[in-house]
């Protein structure tokens, strides 16, 4: 049997801290916005087209498009949301639900008090 490699996955007060060097979180007035929470892609599929591979995935908070990290390097979802406008994104990496505004430079936690109900 191959033994089952657990990914360690950084906490999300973790995760605030390093993306805005704030612990807080910030406002976010474009939450009434959301309308996909999960998505069942496991690919980038421009990426695919391709061939390159990416190290983390997001998922378009507002028309359910996704696309790679901005730390990868074809930036796919980044070029969506200047191409469309669509502030709000969640990494669907496994175990992962946090929200990333583009417009406010602010990180949602899955559990936020901003939320009506938690990402998961
Ligand atoms: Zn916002
Ligand atoms: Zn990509
Ligand atoms: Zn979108």
């Amino acid at each position: 049997m191959p033994q089952k490699v657990k990914k360690f996955r950084f906490p999300e007060w973790y995760l605030r801290w390093d993306f805005t060097r704030q612990w807080r979180e910030k406002k976010c007035s474009h939450l009434h916005l959301i309308q996909v929470r999960e998505t069942d892609a496991t690919v980038c599929p421009e990426c695919v087209k391709l061939g390159d591979s990416w190290p983390s995935l997001r998922l378009c908070l507002i028309c359910g498009y996704v696309g790679c990290c901005d730390g990868s390097k074809n930036k796919h979802m980044k070029k969506h949301v200047e191409a469309t406008g669509h502030p709000l994104v969640r990494s669907i990496d496994p175990g992962e639900a946090w929200i990333w505004c583009y417009a406010d430079d602010a990180f949602i936690g899955s559990r936020s008090k901003q939320l009506d109900k938690p990402m998961r």
